[in-house]
Order: C-alpha cells, then structure tokens, then sequence
C-alpha cells in the first residue's frame, strides 16, 4: 500500500523513522510529510492566517530510500498537504508513533488523532498509533509498536480500505515478546485531575503551566484497561459527533417551535 504517514512529534522523532521504515521493510511505500516540529496536544488545528512551507528531506534521518519532506504548520495541515500535493494517490494515513499514549478523550487533544481524523475527512482509512510510555521513561519500543501496526495492516488491509476505517491504535511500551495480544476496545474513560500547576518566574509573578494526573476508569472492554493489561488495543472510531437521543428531546421540548 502507498501510506501517508505523519505524526505530531515532528519528522525527526524516533516513532515516525521507526515507523515509516518498518512500512518499507514490510512491502508498502510510505511517503512522510510530517510537522518540521513538535506540535503534540494542538489537536485538528489548520493554519489559515499564514503561509505554509514544505520541503524535501533528503537523505540523513530516514533509511530505506522513500520520499521525506517536513512542513512548518500542524500534524492536519501536514496531512491536507500531503494528500493534494505529495500523495494524492495514497491508499491510506497512518499517524504516530506518538510518543505517549493517545487513549480515552486524549483523543480530542492529540495532533496524532486528528491527523488521522483529516485524512479519513479527506476520503482515506487512516490510522493512528501511539506508545504507551510515561513522560520519565527512557526507553522505548517503538519497534514492537511498528510491528504490531504492521501486523494489523497484514490482517486487516483490505477491511480497513474498503470501509475505510478510522482506528486509533495504543501499543503498550513492552517488548514484542511481552505484549499480550490485540484487543478490540471502545474509548474510555481518562479524567485528568490538578490540571493547573500555578508557579512563580524569578519575579516573583505567578505563571502557570497546564499538566495533570490521569486516572483512569478501567472498565471492561476499553481501551485503558487493555493496554494496562499488556494488550495492543484497537479502537475504531467516527466521527459523527451528533448525540442522536437529544434530537427529540430538544423538539419535544419544543425548541422548534420557537421564533
Ligand atoms: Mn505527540
């Protein structure tokens, strides 16, 4: 398959060589158009008040010979970019692997999922994968997350291109022998709690940074609790946000009736 593939830690990060390689290695042909930076947590953002650049990356950072070029605007401007003007005949977007895991309603948040939401908007399958690893941990294995994303691709290509699926994919950060299996989730639930972390500069002038403790509900069937387990787990997601049920209530309520 010819895969778009691009990520929100920006083109040099670890997971997206690893990833794009292990696709070239395995028969596909990626062509990565990526952010030329991080760009983590800008969720769907598009860039319409400026100018975008995008150019080739030749050689260096990539082995395997397959078209690179970075972009200075957000993981869905990269995507936007490389499906009209790159790749207009790829078969699929595959998003990660992001450093970090992208489970429960980080969904909203993350670059790496709405990179992979843009290119389902744009008419492809798309993928998105991520590691889950904390923000101390030193190492981190990415390769058993590629081969576990070539692995789903080898048993599921031909489903996710003709109906073009949109799965959000979380790898535990375990090595290929250690991770269990592959699950198949819905979106849990992650709230994060103490969000704001109120400092002082060396003024003495309050200024605060936005972080939080995730914790999560680890109910049976979601994806926080495979991947607690050991388990790759699979999510497939739309994106059709409209909450059905409320329809009638709100004309029973006699919203429509209003003028
Ligand atoms: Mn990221």
């Amino acid at each position: 398959m010819k895969i778009l593939v691009t990520n929100d830690d920006g083109v040099f990060a670890p997971g997206i060589r690893i990833l794009a390689e292990a696709l070239s290695e395995n028969g596909h042909s990626p062509v990565v158009v990526a952010p030329d930076r991080e760009r983590s947590s800008v969720g769907h953002a598009i860039t319409l008040t400026r100018p975008l650049r995008l150019w080739n990356i030749e050689g260096g950072a990539y082995a395997g010979g397959f078209p690179v070029y970075a972009c200075d605007g957000t993981p869905s401007d990269s995507v936007v970019l490389g499906l009209e003007e790159v790749c207009p005949k790829a078969d699929m977007v595959v998003s990660g692997i992001n450093r970090g895991p992208n489970l429960a309603d980080d969904l909203t948040y993350s670059g790496t999922v709405s990179a992979a939401m843009e290119g389902h908007f744009l008419g492809k399958p798309a993928l998105a994968v991520s590691l889950n690893c904390g923000p101390s941990e030193t190492l981190h294995h990415y390769d058993a997350a590629a081969s576990a994303l070539v692995r789903i691709l080898e048993v599921l290509h031909e489903t996710i291109l003709s109906n073009g699926l949109l799965l959000n994919v979380n790898v535990p950060n375990l090595s290929r022998e250690s991770i269990r299996g592959f699950r198949v989730t819905r979106k849990g639930v992650r709230i994060y709690r103490e969000k704001v972390n109120r400092l002082n500069d060396p003024k003495g002038r309050a200024y605060y940074w936005i972080s939080g403790k995730p914790e999560d509900a680890l109910s049976p069937g979601s994806d926080v609790l495979a991947v607690s387990e050991g388990y790759v787990s699979v999510t497939p997601i739309h994106m059709d946000m409209t909450h059905f049920p409320s329809i009638d209530m709100l004309r029973d309520r006699g919203l429509e009736s209003l003028h």
